[in-house]
Parts: structure tokens; C-alpha cells; sequence
């Protein structure tokens, strides 16, 4: 440790660095009560009947997601949960008084369509899912009355119970319903309840319902809801089309919680929901995307389960919910198909553009629409524009005013580059301790460790660019100055800062993103503190103008950590699922990825406090403290285990069986799997018993090819390395008869273009719980009977030939008949691989062998190919 002379303003110095560090770390107390949904009293099952009861609701959620074993697709699980939802509505029915009108239906939807997901193209085919209904209208309703759609999904994904994803929708949904019918509450239009089967499957039941239900026309406004973790803030992530949606949302939520400039990152982040179906690829209805956001962990994991939910958040979920049904319901906007398309061809009362809102801590909504916002985020760069003339006014001169833009124009400069330093240090940070550790991510189960070891040397990069010009910075030629060389300094460098700020705001406000109102709160906020200081003119260095000034941006800054804080997280627990890269790059990426967002977080936290704290902290003293406080939170971190079983490594295992006509099997491996930067030589050598086990101990071969991984595509593009283990076929043997196979039904038929059709029949032999069924098809496809005859974009897998893909899915033990087409008589290749979630014993012994902290989604694969 280093041993530094203190000089005067030290003390000075660290008594403010520590004041600050106790007010940033009672904000954040603050809002991680508000995250976890401290302020929100759960009520029990014996609340009034009038109220919604997150007891009531989890009672529902103890059945689907433990009494109910797997809600998947081809388990029998999911039959039982329809049946149980359809019981729960027709109980409902029977009690509600003779003013409600109520019908419940149970739908099977077969369609076909063509999709984008995750920046891949695929075609879905899928027939026999079970969607359940629920109509709740008054009486006197006529059947093409503008309804209200509530949509759920109640299957889960591969190995994971489901209880937040999306069995606490399904329970909050069968709770309203039990609410509407126990308030009396006759609502003015039908309100529709979709308890849909098939959305883990690529949005199938949501698909089937808007494409042939004989309601969907009638639907003038939804609200789908998810689960991207297991509960905290349940988030409006998406809206529209046009601001209507969000505008009732904002005046109807009774818990707010919603972020405008979150749908400018949902391209980025890997993930789709039922929205894009209803409201933008079939239908374009207006309506709100609902997301439980926190503990992302859990998503999708065997770890999914009633006892991770945090309490509160069905709470907050439901209270919302009601009141936004009523308010939907009650709304003169509300259109069916029909009126909406009246009204867009007549030109009236349309909106097309997205409004601009976010929530305040859950407390109340700030809302404004896009017109508004057209002004409003330009202001800033006005006022920074027109400030040097103002302030040059008693020595009026051109000249003046010019060196007063330049020395704004500086301190803009400066502020943006210590912006970047706070983003590039921390990362120089995380990647030098990577080259003395021996597994990245050590901050995934223990996230504070991230906070500590990247806030500090983010500061430290904030305050570089002031120590080393506080030096050299030489403003204007002192003798003409009539201010101080000080309170100059202190003017550029506040309008310096303002001026990034307000610039940034312009810049996300022209580029049509939703993030401008961040910047814009900071910027007026920041306009708000320098008025402040100057109308009660304390001397600009002096900690009175410091607190002076900080007073008018604890509302802003709160802000910025509520914020800041929960992006942080979230990213923080996705990391575990953003894939792998391959080596030697793909060690860094989710540590980079974390220091830099730990950086921007803190340029956004501090940044606007920079102008008065700047000069006061940029000593060597303050950024050595900080530095070895940032170096001792590195060296600690190494001692910690990046996993546990409350933050679990994703591992995907799949028994792979290659079979030759439908009773041969030519190879059967073992192969392994994992979705974040350590790699598969990490698994094994933590997770000792597995790697001792008799089948893995030998002969492991490593590959690099995803096309193995086809039963999951497309998230088989996040892994991109397995180890392949070798295994017997018996106990295969043993339990199928007979394995997938394709076979000609029909001769092929030449055209005169010398175009074939070749007709085929798919048999899936006796698989047991089949959730899907991969078709990969290269050579010279030109049409095929999926998706209305018509090819999705070609993909391209491990640089092979361009290929088609189509995932088939709903009733296996039927054949599939389909046609391919092609354009010549060169072969066309064609591979299936099933997915049955069936596992023999000895993989079953092998999955369970791995530690609590591996989180294994374990399937069996059968692979074939053929040639027509
Ligand atoms: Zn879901």
C-alpha cells in the first residue's frame, strides 16, 4: 500500500468522497427495496374477495408448477394443465351471477408460417396445440363488440417447471378472471383470456389464436404478459403500434413500470414474445408487452420454481392488471378489426408513433408523446447555444462570445473523453485480471462484486481527463477576464457537460430512440442545480456550492441509480445465457461486457456531479485510493466461484443417437454444451463426479460444429464448441422399436422446367415425448408445402451450403406429409433430428451427477439424413 503525503485539500477531498459514497449508497438501498418489491404487501388467500390475492394466485401456481409434472410439449404435463385451467374456468362460469355472459372453449390450431428469430430465418409448422379460452362480457354484448385480449402462455421451456415463465401469468390471469367475476364488475366490452400452449415452441399458440379464431377480429387492444426472470419489476418493455396502449397504461397502472427506451434494445437482446404476433408481425393491435425482469437467472432453468418468485411481484402484477382491463374496457379508443381500419382509411383519430414514458420508481409515470418530445429534447442544445451570448452580455463582443463557445466546446470535449475513460478503465480492469484468473465471471452469483470492483476505477477514469488538464488547462488570457480564473473554469466545465448532455439528447431524439428522455431529465436537472448555485451565489469552490448544487439533482440521480442499477443487474444474470464465443476471444466477452456497462452506469450516476466534484477530487491521492480499493475487489473476487445454485451455469446435454432406416443406429454420443465464456474444460473440472463417470472418464472428442445442435435452432448459434463422449446402443435398443423416418410416399414428376416434386412422409417411430422436429433441407429446394408454399431466407450452418430450415411440431405420434420441390436433378439432401425429451437411465444417472451449480437441459437427439 502506498503511503502519500496528505496535502490540505486531501482531507478536504476525502471527506467529500465519502460524503458522496454515502449518499450514492443510500440510494441504492433505496432502490433495491423498490427492485425487490419491498414497499408491496403480498395479500393472502383470505383477502376480500374483491381485491386481488397473490396467495390466491400461487395457489394456482403450486399446481401447474409442482403438482403438475412438465408443461412441455409431448409431456403429459401440459395436457393436465389445460385440463386444470379449463376446470378453474368452468367453476367460474357456474358462479358468476346471471349478468356476465361467460364462455370457455378449448382450441386446437394447426397453421404454418415463416419467421426471424434471433437473427435466423426458419419456417414453423405446427398442428393439435391447445389453446384455452375464457370470454367474460355482459349480457347484452353482441358478438363483434371490441374485446379486451389477456394472453398468457402456460407451457414452459425444455427442463424447467415454469413457475415464473409463464406459470405466474397463467395464475394471475385465472385470479382477474375470478376477480371480474367476484367484484360484479360488468365490463362495458367482452374481455378475452388466451391461456395459450405453445409459445416456448416459437409463439405458436398465439399464431393459431389471431390467424383462425373466430375472435380475433374483435380484438381492439391486449396485454401479453411474460416471465424473462422470476419476478421484481414487472416492466412495459414493448408498446403499440402508436402511443394509445401506453397512454391508458400510464393513467390506469397502479404500480408503473415501464421504460420507453426499452424497446430499442429488444433487437438487441436475444428473446421474442407473443407481442411481435399480435401487434406487429399479424394484426397490429395495439397493446402492452408485460415482462417480469429480474432474476433472469432462473429463466428457463430446472431452477424456475415457486419458492424463487419474489414476493410482491404477483401482487404488483395483478393490481396492475385489473385496472388496466377496466381501463382498456372502459375506452373510447377501443376498435375492433373493422373500426380500426374506418377510422385509418378516414384519417381520424390515428396515432402512429410511439409516445415517449418512464416510470419513477414505480411511485407515479412521466409521460409525453413523441410531438412533444420533438421539442422538448432539443431545448437543451438550444439553451446551451444561446448561454454564451447571455453570459457575454456585460462585455459584450464577439470575440468574447466566441472564446466562451470555444472554452464550452472544451469543456464538452473533456467531459465526453472522461465518459469514455470511466467505460475504458474498468474494462482494462477486467481484462488484466482475466489474464491472472483461471475462469471469468467471478461476479455472476455475487453481483456487488461487479459494483466493487468496477465502480471505483470507473470513478478513477471519470476524474483522469480533469487531473491531467487541470494543469495545463489555460483558459482565456486572464488580464481581459473580468471573472475569476476559477469560476471560468467552473462555467466551461458545467456547460461543458451540459452541452454532452443535451447534445446526446437531441442526438437519440433525431435518431427516433426512446433513451433521449434519460438524458434530458439530466440535462434539465443539471440546468435546475446551476441556477440554483447561482442565484443563491455561494463561491464556486466552496462545499456549500457543491451541496447547493447537488440538492436539485438527487431526484435525477436517484433516477439514474434506480436505473442504472437494474440494467446492470439484469445484464449481469443474462450473461449466463448470451452464448459462447470461441477461444481466445470468447473468454473476455461477458467480463467486458459487464465492466463496460458498469462504466456507463457510473458516467451516468456521477457524470452530472462532475463539474463541481471534478476539480476536488482529481488528485493522486483520491485516484490512488481508489485504484487499490478497485485492485483489492479484483484480487478478492479471483477466491469466489462464478456459480451457485441460485446462479447456475446453463449446460445443454443431448444424447445423440444417428440412425440409418428406422431400426438401425450407426453412432451414439454423449455431447456437451455451455452458453457463457467458461468453457466445457471448466465443467469438467469442477464438476468432479461427472467427469468421473465411466462413459465420460474416456476418449471425449472436441467440435466445433453446430449443425449437431439442430434439434435446438436457433439458439444452437450460442454454442460454439462440444465435447462428444462416446456411448453403447443398447439401452436405446432397449427401449425404442423404431426411430424417425422419412420415406417417398409419392414417384417424383418432372415438368417441363425440370422442376420435381417429391412427396414424403415423416414417421417418428416410437419416440416418447417429442417436443420438435428439425427439418434441415439444402440443394435445389425452390418450394416446399410449409409457411403458404413459400421458402424462408436461406441459412447457412458452419459455412456449409445454404440450407432451409422447419421445425415441426403437436401430435408426433402422427405422420407428417409434406412436399419438397426442386429446380433440378441435383439431390436434395435432407437431415431430421428429433427432440425427445425422454432420457435413458444411465443419462439420466449422468445429469444427475453434476453439482447444484450446473443447471443441465438434458434431451435425447435421433438424427438422420437422406437424399431424394
Ligand atoms: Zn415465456
Amino acid at each position: 500500500m502506498a503511503i502519500f503525503r496528505l496535502k490540505s485539500g486531501d482531507i478536504f477531498a476525502f471527506k467529500l468522497l465519502f460524503v458522496l459514497a454515502i449518499m450514492y449508497g443510500l440510494m441504492s438501498v433505496l432502490v433495491y427495496s423498490v427492485l425487490h418489491m419491498k414497499f408491496i404487501t403480498p395479500l393472502g388467500i383470505d383477502a376480500p374477495l374483491n381485491q386481488f390475492s397473490e396467495g390466491r394466485a400461487i395457489q394456482h401456481l403450486r399446481v401447474l408448477s409442482e403438482e403438475i409434472d412438465g408443461r412441455q410439449e409431448g409431456r403429459p404435463g401440459l395436457k393436465q394443465a389445460a385440463d386444470y385451467i379449463k376446470e378453474q374456468l368452468e367453476l367460474l362460469k357456474i358462479r358468476a351471477n346471471s349478468n356476465f355472459r361467460i364462455e370457455v372453449e378449448e382450441t386446437l390450431v394447426n397453421g404454418s408460417f415463416s419467421m426471424m428469430f434471433l437473427g435466423h430465418s426458419l419456417s414453423l409448422a405446427y398442428r393439435a396445440h391447445t389453446n384455452i379460452l375464457m370470454r367474460i362480457s355482459s349480457v347484452n354484448s353482441t358478438e363483434t363488440d371490441a374485446s379486451v385480449l389477456v394472453n398468457g402462455h402456460y407451457d414452459s421451456a425444455l427442463n424447467s417447471p415454469g413457475a415464473a415463465d409463464c406459470g405466474s401469468c397463467v395464475a394471475s390471469m385465472l385470479e382477474l378472471a375470478r376477480l371480474i367475476v367476484d367484484s360484479n364488475w360488468i365490463s362495458p366490452r367482452p374481455v378475452i383470456f388466451l391461456f395459450n400452449g405453445a409459445e416456448e415452441l416459437f409463439m405458436l399458440g398465439s399464431h393459431g389464436f389471431i390467424t383462425t379464431h373466430k375472435w380475433r377480429d374483435t380484438i381492439g387492444a391486449f396485454i401479453n404478459m411474460e416471465a424473462s426472470g422470476s419476478g421484481g419489476p414487472d416492466v412495459v418493455c414493448q408498446s403499440g403500434p402508436g402511443s394509445w396502449a401506453s397512454r391508458v397504461y400510464a393513467q390506469s397502472a397502479v404500480y408503473p413500470m415501464a421504460q420507453s427506451s426499452a424497446q430499442d434494445l429488444f433487437g438487441v437482446i436475444p428473446g421474442d414474445t407473443d407481442y411481435r404476433i399480435f401487434a406487429q408481425d399479424y394484426g397490429k393491435i395495439p397493446g402492452l408487452d408485460v415482462i417480469f425482469l429480474l432474476g433472469g437467472y432462473f429463466y428457463h432453468t430446472s431452477s424456475d420454481t415457486l419458492e424463487r418468485l419474489l414476493p410482491g411481484s404477483i401482487q404488483a402484477r395483478g393490481d396492475n392488471l385489473f385496472s388496466l382491463v377496466r381501463a382498456f374496457a372502459s375506452s373510447s379508443m377501443l376498435r375492433n378489426a373493422s373500426e380500426r381500419q374506418y377510422f385509418e382509411s378516414a384519417d381520424q383519430g390515428t396515432d402512429s408513433e410511439r409516445a415517449i414514458f418512464f416510470d419513477y420508481m414505480t411511485w407515479f409515470m412521466v409521460y409525453y408523446p413523441k410531438s412533444v418530445a420533438a421539442v422538448l429534447h432539443i431545448l437543451p442544445v438550444v439553451i446551451f447555444l444561446v448561454a454564451p451570448i447571455i453570459l457575454c452580455q456585460a462585455n459584450f463582443g464577439l470575440c468574447s462570445c466566441c472564446k466562451t463557445y470555444f472554452d464550452f466546446l472544451k469543456g464538452m470535449f473533456q467531459h465526453f473523453i472522461a465518459i469514455i475513460m470511466a467505460i475504458i478503465v474498468p474494462v482494462v480492469l477486467a481484462v488484466c485480471r482475466l489474464f491472472f484468473s483461471n475462469h471469468a465471471m467471478n461476479w455472476f452469483a455475487n453481483p456487488y462484486l461487479a459494483f466493487m470492483m468496477f465502480v471505483p476505477c470507473s470513478v478513477v477514469g471519470l476524474l483522469i481527463p480533469r487531473y491531467m488538464w487541470r494543469h495545463f488547462h489555460d483558459y482565456q488570457d486572464m488580464s481581459v477576464q473580468i471573472m475569476s480564473r476559477e469560476a471560468r473554469i467552473y462555467e466551461s466545465n458545467f456547460y461543458g457537460a451540459f452541452g454532452f448532455y443535451a447534445l446526446l439528447t437531441m442526438v437519440f431524439s433525431l435518431a427516433g430512440l426512446g433513451g433521449g428522455s434519460l438524458t434530458f431529465f439530466t440535462s434539465v436537472s443539471m440546468l435546475l442545480a446551476w441556477i440554483f448555485t447561482q442565484l443563491l451565489s455561494y463561491p464556486e469552490h466552496s462545499l456549500r456550492s457543491v451541496v447547493v448544487y447537488l440538492f436539485p439533482l438527487l431526484p435525477c440521480l436517484t433516477y439514474s441509480v434506480h436505473y442504472g442499477g437494474f440494467i446492470t443487474q439484469f445484464l449481469i444474470e443474462k450473461m449466463g445465457m448470451m452464448g459462447s464465443v470461441p477461444p481466445p476471444y470468447g473468454y473476455y466477452v461477458q467480463d467486458i461486457a459487464v465492466a463496460a456497462m458498469v462504466g456507463i452506469v457510473t458516467g451516468w450516476c456521477v457524470g452530472p456531479l462532475l463539474p463541481v466534484i471534478g476539480d476536488w477530487l482529481a488528485r493522486s491521492s483520491i485516484l490512488q485510493t481508489l485504484l487499490q480499493l478497485s485492485v483489492l475487489a479484483l484480487a478478492l473476487s479471483s477466491g469466489f466461484f462464478p456459480y451457485s445454485a441460485e446462479a447456475p451455469k446453463r449446460v445443454v446435454m443431448q444424447h445423440a443417437i444417428l440412425t440409418a432406416d428406422s431400426t438401425q443406429i450407426l453412432d451414439s454420443s454423449y455431447e456437451f454444451g455451455v452458453l457463457d465464456s467458461n468453457s466445457l474444460s471448466f465443467l469438467f473440472k469442477y464438476a468432479q463426479e461427472a467427469s468421473e463417470h465411466p462413459q465420460i472418464g474416456s476418449g471425449y472428442s472436441f467440435q466445433n460444429t453446430r449443425d449437431r445442435w439442430l434439434a435446438i435452432f436457433p439458439v444452437s448459434n450460442l454454442i460454439s464448441r462440444s465435447f462428444k463422449f462416446p456411448v453403447g446402443h443398447e439401452e436405446i435398443l432397449k427401449q425404442y422399436n423404431s426411430f424417425p423416418h422419412l420415406s417417398t410416399i409419392e414417384r417424383e414428376v418432372f415438368s417441363d422446367a425440370g422442376i420435381r416434386k417429391v412427396h414424403l412422409e415423416l414417421n417418428l417411430g416410437s419416440l416418447k415425448e417429442v417436443s420438435v422436429t428439425v427439418l434441415n433441407v439444402t440443394g435445389p429446394l425452390s418450394g416446399w408445402s410449409f409457411a403458404d408454399k413459400t421458402l424462408p431466407a436461406p441459412e447457412t450452418i458452419d459455412g456449409g451450403p445454404p440450407s432451409y430450415i422447419c421445425r415441426l411440431s403437436g401430435a408426433s405420434y402422427e405422420k407428417w406429409a409434406f412436399w419438397l420441390e426442386a429446380n433440378s436433378s441435383e439431390p436434395l439432401r435432407v437431415e431430421v433430428v428429433a427432440l425427445d425429451q425422454h432420457l435413458t437411465d444411465s443419462a439420466k444417472e449422468l445429469k444427475h451427477r453434476f453439482p447444484e451449480w450446473a443447471d443441465i437441459v438434458a434431451y435425447t437427439s435421433f438424427m438422420s439424413s437422406y437424399t431424394f
